[in-house]
């Protein structure tokens, strides 16, 4: 199934902001697409996403020359290819944008015709993306497939909710789940009581980019409070059936070697943050830590993991930026178990499966993660059944382009049937610490 054309268009992602659409034409007339998601929180070594900057037009966010290379330029480089041999393909467009960020094409530019043509794949080997995804993993597409737990971010604050927490995510793990059918109906309750819980106090329920609420919380410890409260009544056991985990993004506190925490009023040494956050998990059922130190901050995830001693997934986001290198240097350093997935932080998904093979060859997991500003196509789903890392972080239960992805791994898994199996959560161990 050779590809005739790609062509790319300029539309809207979930906050509103260009984003690229590329579609790839095949030679029966087939088409599929795929569309670039975007950061907020985007860390510092993460690959380029080529934007305009043009003030005339969506403040300088427009996309149109990313558009323009994947017509002009990559266009006439994929004519011709096979589109289910997507590892040819990605190395050509590695080869083509020839930076080691793709910042002479964009990443969003690379990433959106990398999709595009996984989704080719997938429509003309006639086959579902996930079973395209596991193929090229190297596994039978038949299966079985492991489920994602996933990680369900129902308090956002951050770049994603001025005015909540200084700290990003706060999220239920519904590790206790028997599917992920029922770890979306737990998740779901627990985030109608958690509406609840905030209107009860005053609060505005209003959400944030990834559709969790965003409350003037007065510290950044309370929104754990809240998410006890919900998971309680909601009538399901904190710990055991659904913990709890965190992404500080504390990148985005970091200045002048110090974190910054204005609701707490406190400016902390790593030392201290560390102690803040290890102490939290002394007391809430804390399963995961995402970018709890900022991304340079090699000695200060170190010493959290060394701390927290392997019963907690320590997950690098901005500190690996999905690129395979960083993940070994981590290794070296022994500064995290967990590697976040993101594949527009590394630009194609032949990169993205790569660094998933490394974090595994390092004894880490692997997360397949969303962006804060997402796109219609519930893409992480599919990825993540078809890797079957056995984790997923996709938001919260509103907003549809978050219920998108929960709604597709409901459809797979129940299309599965019993070639499914949900996902062991692999750090369990909260009960161990807990007084
Ligand atoms: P971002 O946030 O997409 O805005 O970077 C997601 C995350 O930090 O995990
Ligand atoms: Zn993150």
């Amino acid at each position: 199934m050779k590809i005739m054309q790609v062509t790319a268009q300029e539309l809207l992602d979930s906050r509103g902001n260009p984003t690229v659409e590329a579609t790839v034409h095949l030679d029966n007339h087939m088409r599929a697409s795929g569309m670039a998601p975007s950061g907020a929180s985007t860390g510092r070594f993460e690959a380029l996403e080529l934007r305009d900057n043009d003030p005339q037009r969506y403040l300088g966010r427009g996309v149109l020359h990313a558009i323009q290379n994947v017509n002009a330029i990559i266009s006439p480089a994929l004519v011709g290819q096979d589109v289910t041999d997507q590892r040819a393909i990605d190395h050509l467009l590695i080869e083509l944008d020839g930076t080691d960020n793709k910042s002479y094409l964009g990443a969003n530019a690379v990433l959106a015709v990398s999709i595009a043509c996984l989704r080719g794949g997938a429509c003309a080997r006639q086959i579902p993306v996930y079973q395209h995804v596991a193929a090229l993993c190297g596994r039978p597409p038949e299966g079985p497939y492991t489920m994602p737990v996933p990680l369900v971010n129902l308090i956002n604050g951050g770049r994603h909710a001025p005015g909540s927490s200084d700290f990003q995510e706060y999220l239920i793990v519904p590790l206790g789940a028997p599917t992920i059918v029922e770890a979306v109906r737990w998740s779901a309750e627990i985030f109608h009581h958690l509406k609840t819980v905030i209107d009860n106090r005053g609060w505005r329920t209003t959400v944030g980019d990834e559709g969790g609420y965003a409350p003037p919380v007065i510290s950044n410890e309370e929104p754990l409070q809240l998410l006890m409260t919900a998971i309680a009544e909601a009538g399901y056991t904190p710990g055991d059936e659904v913990a709890l985990a965190l992404d500080p993004a504390a990148s985005e506190l970091y200045e002048g070697g110090r974190y910054h925490l204005q609701k707490d009023g406190a400016v902390l040494t790593s030392e201290e943050l560390v102690d803040l956050l290890v102490d939290w998990t002394e007391r809430y059922p804390i399963v995961s830590i995402e970018d709890g130190l900022a991304q340079d901050d090699w000695d200060g995830f170190a010493l959290l993991k060394k701390k927290t001693d392997q019963r907690i997934q320590i997950v690098g986001d901005d500190l690996f930026a999905t690129n395979p290198a960083r993940v070994r240097i981590g290794a070296a350093k022994d500064a995290a178990n967990s590697v976040l997935v993101k594949a527009n932080q590394i630009g194609t998904i032949t990169e993205a499966l790569g660094t998933i093979q490394v974090a595994h060859e390092c004894g880490m997991t692997a997360i397949v993660s969303h962006r804060s500003g997402e796109t219609e196509l519930p893409f992480e789903a599919c990825l993540s059944v078809g890797t079957g890392v056995g984790q997923v972080k996709t938001g919260s239960m509103s907003r549809s382009e978050r219920v998108a992805e929960y709604n597709q791994l409901m459809r797979v898994e129940r299309r599965l049937g019993s070639q499914a199996t949900f996902a062991a959560f692999p750090f369990p161990r909260y009960a161990e610490v807990r007084p």
